[in-house]
């Protein structure tokens, strides 16, 4: 065994797979678990944990791994992280835990997210679920929305003793695990379901079908039913544009509806009554997660698709994971190109999109280099579907019908750093509302962070 290399990790065939929506990855089993355990130095100041998010203690799990201790292993990631197979799969382990791997600096770092996703995974099978509460308490804690952030938030309040309901505005749970990201990347009954009723094993209660803001307010629930703290994890599900002509023409989308239409309501599967139009040929455009989501669920349903996105490969923000598996599939990149029309047919339907190249210019705010237009470099390509995938904000439903809540210019949910309080008393938030589109794990310690200051401030007004 080359251990400078990781261990191999089994995948289905882009030819095979590019057709069908099950999970592209296979994970490890144990043999191969435990040789890509075995890569890991054991560091006595592990920089892996200062990269993730939630400080997990990698080389902890990781050495019960190679003991074969794997109910051991979950109760080690346990202690920070309540959606440990959600996060072996989707966190960008390459610019966290993995990207400050002592082994990546001559070699491959260690697989980490796949060994986290291994332990999940062997522990659901083996029937481990999360410890509860040893004692009650008698307050109660409202929790909004059911994504990650609400999600580990009511976790660790239950874990307290805290009575939690989780109000979700859908039918279902799981907020973007749920809705956004698709079935052949986050299989939902196996992985997102499953960890959802760990989360009720600890005693929460989830409704669903319940849009706080409409079927009741955060007023109504502090003043008339008798929660002492709400915690507000409620995302940013409102879908960008570019307000370009013809954005408004048929045929086109955001990815957010299509990608919901696909995952939520299984518009890909046969017989399905949900509608969900079949290109022939897609323009995505984006360069996120979001995108690559989008632009491989329209190629499973038999387009050819093209990403347009205004920087280059280097700039892409998905995953880079996600960027080999959507080349593999057939995805092309149009790279350093931007929209700046909708063509449409005589019904009004898409028919191309005129784009202009870019070039590269000086870094931005945000440190990548900003993208300038070609003067005079505008093409066209043909399509019969665009889906637009820019970016989501907060949605204002919550802000405006609550009183005391500011926003920021952006609409996300101004908190305290501290403990995440809003500028209510007794209101938390964290998350996607706060920071605007993020990722899972930023969410989940938000959602974490939030529920220790939620278990201060209740202490504290009991006292
Ligand atoms: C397609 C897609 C792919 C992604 N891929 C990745 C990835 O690979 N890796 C990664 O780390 N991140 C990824 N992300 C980002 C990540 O999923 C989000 O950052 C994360 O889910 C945010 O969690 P959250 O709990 O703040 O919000 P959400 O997951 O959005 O959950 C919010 C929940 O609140 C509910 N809600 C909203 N308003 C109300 C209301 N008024 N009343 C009641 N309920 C309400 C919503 O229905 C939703 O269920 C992706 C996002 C998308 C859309």
């Amino acid at each position: 065994m080359d251990m400078m290399k990781k261990v191999p990790v089994r995948e289905q065939d882009p030819a095979v797979r590019a057709a069908n929506f099950e999970e592209v990855c296979l994970g490890y089993n144990k043999e191969e678990a435990q040789a890509e355990a075995l890569r890991c130095l054991q560091c006595p100041k592990p920089l892996c944990v200062q990269g993730c998010p939630v400080s997990i203690n990698i080389p902890g799990f990781i050495a019960k791994i190679k003991e074969d201790d794997i109910p051991g292993a979950y109760a080690v990631i346990g202690e920070s992280s309540t959606l440990p197979a959600v996060c072996g799969r989707v966190c960008p382990q390459e610019t966290q835990c993995e990207g400050r791997c002592v082994r990546g600096i001559r070699g491959e770092a260690v697989s980490i997210g796949k060994l986290e996703r291994y332990v999940a995974d062997t522990a659901r099978v083996m029937g481990v679920r999360p410890e509860g509460a040893k004692e009650k308490r008698s307050q109660n804690v409202a929790v909004i929305g059911s994504g990650p952030a609400g999600l580990a938030c009511a976790s660790d309040l239950a874990k307290l003793g805290y009575g939690v309901t989780i109000f979700e505005a859908l039918h279902k749970a799981g907020g973007v695990l749920s809705y956004g990201i698709p079935e052949f990347r986050l299989p939902k009954e196996k992985v997102v379901d499953r960890e959802i009723e760990n989360v009720k094993s600890l005693g929460v209660v989830i409704e669903t079908n319940v849009i706080i803001g409409k079927s009741v307010t955060i007023d109504e629930l502090m003043e008339k039913e008798g929660f002492d703290a709400v915690f507000i994890g409620s995302g940013a599900g409102l879908p960008k544009f570019m307000h370009i002509p013809g954005e408004q023409a048929l045929g086109v989308f955001s990815a957010n509806e299509y990608l919901t239409r696909s995952n939520l309501m299984h518009a890909y599967e046969k017989g399905s009554r949900t509608p969900i139009y079949r290109a022939k040929k897609a323009v995505v455009v984006g360069g996120g997660n979001v995108a690559m989501d989008a632009a491989r669920t329209a190629r499973r349903l038999g387009a050819e698709v093209h990403i347009v996105y205004r920087r280059g490969e280097e700039e892409l923000p998905a995953r880079r994971e996600e960027v080999g598996h959507a080349k593999e599939e057939g995805i092309i990149f149009d790279l350093l190109n931007n929209p700046v029309e909708i063509l449409t047919d005589e019904n009004g339907w898409v028919n191309g999109v005129k784009c202009i190249r870019m070039e590269l210019g000086e870094p931005d705010a945000s440190g990548r280099r900003s993208p300038v237009a070609v003067p005079g470099s505008e093409f066209v390509i043909d399509c019969d579907c665009v889906i637009m995938s820019l970016g989501t904000s907060p949605n204002p439903l919550i802000s405006s019908t609550t009183k005391g809540l500011d926003v920021t210019k952006r609409g996300g949910l101004v908190t305290n750093e501290e403990n995440e309080m809003t500028t209510r008393e007794g209101v938390f938030a964290g998350g996607d509302a706060v920071t605007g589109a993020a990722t899972v794990i930023l969410a989940m310690g938000a959602g974490r962070k939030a529920a220790r200051g939620i278990d201060e401030y209740l202490r504290k007004r009991n006292a």
